[in-house]
């Protein structure tokens, strides 16, 4: 069985070995003359008890941890007992147990789909909400562990309060001691947690964000989902495959607003319409009361995004609250330092230096850096962990910048949806912009054998190029296991692979990969089959 683990995991493993003095040849200077793990470090700017100090131990801070390691760092991470954050305990990890549980119980019983791959099933397919609830909790207890357990492996040292920064450079206080450490460099990564709009009463029973909704506390006949962003849309897939009615409650004029239109439209016909879905837009859920299960239904009250006026009321079983997350960066000392948050987002640099404020007049504190959902640069996972590593390689001396392009993301539904890069509005602009021409091409799941010999022909990938140099700027895939199709993509991006190179690579017969085969070949002309 696999676990999930960040990538910086792995990374730091490997690097912690030979692959130390491997690195590049500035690593092994810089490491030379490093204390060892045990002592209190000497350093040209004093004494300090870490070379490196970490503030929250979701997936970035356990990720930069990994890697300052990996650097012979000796290093700290202050983990406010939540080691995982909210990747591993509330958030990507137990999200996909309930989307896998649910996803077999949507496809055992789809009699069509299973007729037509010669299997019937006897009798009723039924699930046990509790088992399916644990499978998500066990599961995050047992990543949670894993990640502890690298910790420990790799002597970082654990601190479990809460860190907090005292006014003074390079000074953390553990908030439940009191007592105050130093570090020559502190990397903030307190992460974020659910937004809330003003007059929605949240009770994590009837009325839940997904930290509650994760726990499964029962499967509501007829819930309202506010927002339809990735996390809204990732639960309707879960709610509808046990049962649920959803109706997404959404403040713009469409449906999944951040997702490239054309696939959105798709979206819109494989994961809502073909469901027990509806959906009210251009409206706020501008109240929400809590009910009691069985008992007392939730109260919505919508009214329009733009005159305000109340145009509805609606009575539900349950409503969730996906309306986005907010950094968690509240008292923690950031005034003292004189960093100015907007909206509680940390000004960063590219190399995840903390700035004084956000925009021009922005000005580098030394030594601190901030990295994951706390910038608000991309609220994913992966991000933050290669954010965290990136910040080390900054402190170590290695300039390094994240190519933000170049990092993909995915919704776990079904079938998936993943991208990477701009959406095709976005190039258009953009290539409007910078003056070059954008071309597109496609490649369908229609016609892959793959796909159809698991009876699931359905979707698209679009690859998004620049026709001047042939380079890929974008691809977006609506379709079975797309989010792991998109690494090739990603990849793409970041080594700057032309289409005419791609489209001579040769993709393995028969898998999925051969839809982006087909997208990369239209891309320069050539027929795939
Ligand atoms: C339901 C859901 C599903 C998601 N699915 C995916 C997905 O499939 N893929 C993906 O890439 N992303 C997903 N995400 C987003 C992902 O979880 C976040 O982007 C990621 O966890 C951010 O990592 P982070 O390290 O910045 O912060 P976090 O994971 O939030 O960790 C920050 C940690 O710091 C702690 N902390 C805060 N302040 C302090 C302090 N002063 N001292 C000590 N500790 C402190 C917090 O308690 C927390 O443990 C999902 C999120 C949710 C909610």
């Amino acid at each position: 069985m696999k676990f999930y683990l960040p990538r910086s995991f792995f990374f730091a493993l490997m690097a912690l070995g030979e692959a130390v003095e491997a690195f590049t040849p500035t690593s092994k200077t810089f490491s030379s003359r490093r204390s060892s793990s045990s002592l209190k470090m000497m350093s040209s700017e004093g004494n300090f008890d870490f070379d490196v100090a970490i503030i929250g131990c979701g997936v970035g801070g356990h990720g930069a941890a990994l890697h300052a390691r990996g650097q012979n760092l000796k290093t700290a991470v202050f983990s406010g007992n939540d080691v995982g954050g909210t990747c591993v305990n509330r958030g990507c990890v137990p999200s996909k147990a309930l989307l896998a549980a649910s996803g077999r119980v949507r496809e055992m019983r789809d009699a069509k789909h299973l007729n037509d791959l010669g299997i019937t099933v006897d009798g009723e397919v039924n699930f046990d909400r509790a088992g399916i609830a644990d499978h998500a909790k066990n599961l995050a207890n047992r990543v949670k562990g894993n990640l502890e357990n690298s910790l420990i492996g790799l002597k970082v040292d654990v601190i479990p309060g809460r860190g907090v920064l005292t006014g003074k450079p390079h000074e953390i206080r553990d908030e439940a001691t009191g007592k105050v450490y130093s570090a020559k460099d502190i990397i903030l990564a307190p992460g974020s947690i659910p937004f809330v709009p003003p007059g929605i009463t949240v009770d994590e029973k009837t009325v839940f964000t997904s930290d509650g909704a994760l726990a499964l506390p029962f499967v509501p006949e007829y819930v309202a989902i506010i927002g339809s962003g990735y996390i809204g849309l990732e639960f309707s897939d879960v709610y509808t495959a046990l049962g649920s009615e959803v109706t997404f409650i959404e403040a713009l004029p469409m449906i999944m607003p951040t997702f490239d239109r054309e696939i959105a439209k798709l979206a819109e016909r494989l994961l809502i319409r073909e469901r027990a879905i509806d959906y009210r837009t251009n409206v706020f859920a501008s109240e929400v009361v809590p009910g009691i299960p069985g008992e007392k239904p939730v109260l919505i009250k919508m009214i329009d995004a733009k005159t305000k006026e109340l145009v509805e009321t609606l009575e539900v079983d349950a409503a969730m609250v996906a309306t986005g997350r907010v950094p968690n960066t509240k008292n923690m000392g950031l005034e003292d330092m004189g960093i100015e948050t907007q909206r509680g987002f940390v000004a960063v640099n590219e190399k995840m230096q903390v700035l004084t404020k956000h925009g021009e007049d922005g000005q580098v504190i030394p030594n601190i850096y901030c990295i994951g959902d706390a910038n608000g640069k991309m609220m994913l996972a992966h991000a933050a962990s290669a954010q965290g590593i990136s910040a080390v390689e900054n402190i170590c001396g290695r300039e390094h910048v994240v190519n933000h392009d170049a990092v993909p993301a995915a919704c776990f539904t079904h079938p998936e949806i993943a991208m990477v890069g701009p959406t095709e509005e976005q190039c258009i602009e953009r290539a409007a912009k910078e003056g070059w021409t954008l071309g597109k091409s496609q490649g369908s799941f229609r016609a892959n054998s793959k796909a159809l010999a698991e009876g699931e022909g359905q979707g698209i990938a679009k690859v998004l190029f620049n026709k001047d140099t042939g380079k890929v700027v974008a691809v977006h895939i609506i379709g079975i296991h797309a989010a792991d199709l998109i690494q090739e993509c990603a990849n793409a991006v970041s080594a700057g692979t032309t289409v005419k190179e791609l489209s001579m690579m040769v993709h393995t017969h028969p898998t999925l990969c051969e839809v982006l085969d087909e997208a990369f070949k239209g891309a320069v002309g050539m027929a795939s089959h």
